[in-house]
């Protein structure tokens, strides 16, 4: 017989975990997608000194913390990229990218947000040969190399300081004329005679044979064009909220976050939650994650009982 679950959720990072581990526990037959487990916090070299009961952590560690927790519980897991969501009737219809489908009752996104990209000529050419939007996945292949860290906030910064770990020589290349990142991560910089750090330049092209070999920029005032001898890119521009798949069923703000009504974490669509980094609720936090995920979890559970109810 097809399986309906009362609730499938999408995503795997805190706000998806969290939300798996509260409906779990309220015995609602749960199916958790998710293309990886951890999210940002496993990707990047993160460390975490702001969730409580921990005075630091690795973002790493706490997350692999969050999956043994999900997994003490009763809940069906795939490991699956989500392609398409729609609904019929009362049922909600998911696609992956392999095709699968799946049906549920309720769904909660919880699917984060992915690195946004440069938008430069070489970008898509290079990937996987030099460009890189991951320094903990990809960092170790460019030992005694030297690399460029495209943005000057708080997270290219947090890259160049793990970078330097591994790298000759890293550059921080900035495109505004003041530098975004907090105080402290630039006082740890400065400490680091290998990091230099460009301001008011904006990179132009990436090139090379088959790997990346160098990149170009621009400086700003003088309109200078600069050749920069690199093998590595490691781009920290910021993220975009992960939601081509659900677009059709949603409204979205002016930085495309899905909008949700902030009591109840409820969409447009009635039955489709939202959560973490993805939607609507300012400050991007593991901790706000966490705790949008269990709202949305308490939501989803208090819509699927009334919807038995009027459907008996
Ligand atoms: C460099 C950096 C440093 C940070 N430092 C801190 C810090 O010190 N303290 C703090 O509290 N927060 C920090 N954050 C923020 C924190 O990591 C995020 O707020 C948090 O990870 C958001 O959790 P989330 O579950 O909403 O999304 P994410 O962590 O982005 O997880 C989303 C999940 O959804 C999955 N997914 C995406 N699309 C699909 C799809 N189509 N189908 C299936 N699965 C999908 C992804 O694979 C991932 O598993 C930092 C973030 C960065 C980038």
């Amino acid at each position: 017989m097809e399986t309906i679950y009362d609730l499938i959720i999408i995503g795997g990072g805190p706000a998806g975990m969290t939300a798996g581990i509260y409906t779990a526990r309220q015995k609602l037959k749960t199916l958790l997608i998710t293309k990886d487990f951890g999210g940002q916090m496993a990707k990047k070299a993160v460390s975490i000194e702001n969730y409580p009961g921990f005075e630091e952590i690795s973002g790493l560690e706490l997350i692999q913390l969050f999956e043994k927790h999900l997994r003490s519980h009763e809940i069906d897991i795939e490991i699956n990229a989500v392609k398409n969501v729609k609904k019929s009737g009362d049922v909600f219809l998911l696609m992956t990218a392999d095709r699968k489908e799946f049906k549920s009752k309720a769904v909660i996104v919880a699917s984060g947000a992915d690195p946004r990209p440069l938008e430069v000529e070489g970008e898509k050419e290079f990937i996987g040969k030099g460009v890189s939007y991951c320094v903990s996945c990809d960092g170790p292949l460019f030992a005694d190399k030297t690399v460029v860290v495209i943005g000057g906030g708080n997270a290219g910064f947090e890259a160049a300081l793990s970078l330097s770990n591994y790298a000759k020589k890293v550059y921080i290349l900035e495109s505004g004329e003041k530098i975004r990142a907090e105080k402290s991560i630039q006082d740890q910089v400065k400490k680091i005679a290998k990091i230099t750090v460009i301001i008011g330049s904006v990179i132009q092209k990436i090139q090379g044979k088959t790997f990346v070999e160098s990149i170009i920029y621009q400086e700003k005032t003088s309109k200078k064009l600069v050749t920069l001898e690199v093998q590595g890119i490691f781009v920290e521009i910021g993220s975009q909220p992960a939601t081509s798949f659900v677009k059709d069923l949603v409204d979205f703000n002016e930085k495309d976050e899905i909008v949700v009504d902030p009591k109840t974490s409820q969409t447009r669509t009635r039955g489709l939650f939202s959560a973490g980094d993805v939607d609507d609720v300012p400050y991007k936090q593991v901790v706000i994650a966490c705790g949008e995920g269990a709202k949305a979890a308490i939501s989803a559970s208090i819509y699927l009982q009334k919807n038995d109810r009027a459907q008996h």
